[in-house]
């Protein structure tokens, strides 16, 4: 089948299948004539950057709503974007997200540049998320891959070579499928394709559009690929928390330097995390030490933090973090692994 063909296929199939995302403009509407806002699209590509649709959904309304545009998010204070991010993980991206408003804002006047190029002179967006805004919201024909393209293109074209090693090969089958016409639809066609029927178990190749192209489901190797480098497992880091509170309720938070993991985010004063972690109170206190110790998983490490509880009378005089009141502070604002030590520490210290 040639590449117009497939391309023209998988767009039959999207018109009548396309998901319904709160920042897609859907395939009917585009034909309406109503076009992608890019603010909404730019947004919605960098919070499922490491993340899922369906996590993302509420995130995505909760942004819009709050700041409506651009401009408005460039205005926000550091601290509600950090606070409203919170939970979403990787943390770097909501300070570009800041940064890059603001550079919309200050450079090109509130409006995103309209080009691959443009986009990518932005603070935050790479080649992928530039590639994906330029095609989405301004319908050129620029490749897209991310994990989905990569798995159906691998199956499309049979390709055992293994990933990472594999992404140029696959990359330049993708290119080769990107339309001239409608390139935007096209991209998310693909995704959509890979969400829902060509999916990494049990791809549904009875229902697919490719099913008579595909080299792989021909072969019967659809299911093994694409195949993977096997990674190296993730080593265990420790650390300690230490989750205060002082007579009058207020809480002992820190918000964490700008670089780093987890930069810029709320969260309790802590130790280093490695093999054996200093002891690092923020004051002299009577720590208790919980039986039970938070458990989270980051891109390159398993962390098992130690959560040391402690209550603090009103004169209190921390050599580090902020005493913030309970109605300033909500457990929300913080990262997940900061949050799971506060559900520890609770119960023990609801009563101050
Ligand atoms: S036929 Fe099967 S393996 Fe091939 S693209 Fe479709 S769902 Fe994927």
């Amino acid at each position: 089948m040639r590449e117009t063909d497939l391309s023209g296929a998988l767009l039959t199939w999207y018109d009548r299948h396309a998901r319904e995302m709160p920042w897609r403009v859907g395939p009917a509407e585009r034909r309406a004539g109503l076009r992608p806002d890019p603010y909404r699209v730019w947004l919605s590509e960098v919070m499922l950057q490491q993340t899922t649709v369906a996590a993302v959904r509420d995130y995505f309304e909760r942004f819009t709503t709050r700041w409506p545009t651009v401009s408005d998010l460039a205005a926000a204070e550091d601290a509600d974007v950090m606070g409203e991010w919170a939970g979403l993980g990787y943390y770097a991206r909501a300070r570009n997200l800041l940064k890059c408003a603001r550079a919309v804002v200050a450079e090109h006047g509130g409006t995103f540049p309209d080009t691959r190029a443009g986009l990518l002179s932005l603070p935050g967006i790479g080649p992928y998320t530039a590639g994906a805004i330029a095609s989405i919201a301004f319908d050129r024909a620029e490749v897209v891959v991310d994990g989905n393209v990569e798995r159906v293109m691998a199956r499309l074209h049979d390709v055992h070579t293994p990933l990472p090693a594999a992404k140029p090969e696959l990359t330049a089958l993708a290119e080769a499928l990107t339309p001239v016409d409608r390139p935007g639809d096209y991209a998310q066609a693909v995704m959509d394709l890979g969400a829902t029927i060509c999916t990494p178990r049990n791809p549904a190749c009875g229902i697919c559009p490719w099913r008579d192209p595909c080299a792989a489901r021909v072969a019967g190797t659809a299911p093994e690929l694409p195949k993977k480098t096997p990674k190296k497992p993730k080593p265990t880091r420790l650390g300690i928390a230490y989750v205060a509170r002082r007579a009058d309720g207020a809480w002992l938070l820190e918000r964490r330097p700008d670089k780093g993991l987890l930069g810029g985010m709320l969260g309790w004063p802590g130790s280093d995390w490695g093999a054996a972690p200093q002891e690092a109170p923020p004051l002299q206190a009577d720590w208790q030490t919980l039986g039970a110790e938070a458990l989270h998983t980051f891109t390159h490490f398993h962390l098992r933090l130690t959560v040391r509880i402690a209550h603090l009378p009103e004169g209190a005089n921390p050599e580090r973090g902020t005493f913030l009141p309970p109605a300033a502070f909500r457990p929300s604002d913080l990262p997940t692994v900061m949050r799971k030590a506060f559900d520890l520490a609770r119960p023990a210290l609801e009563t101050p």
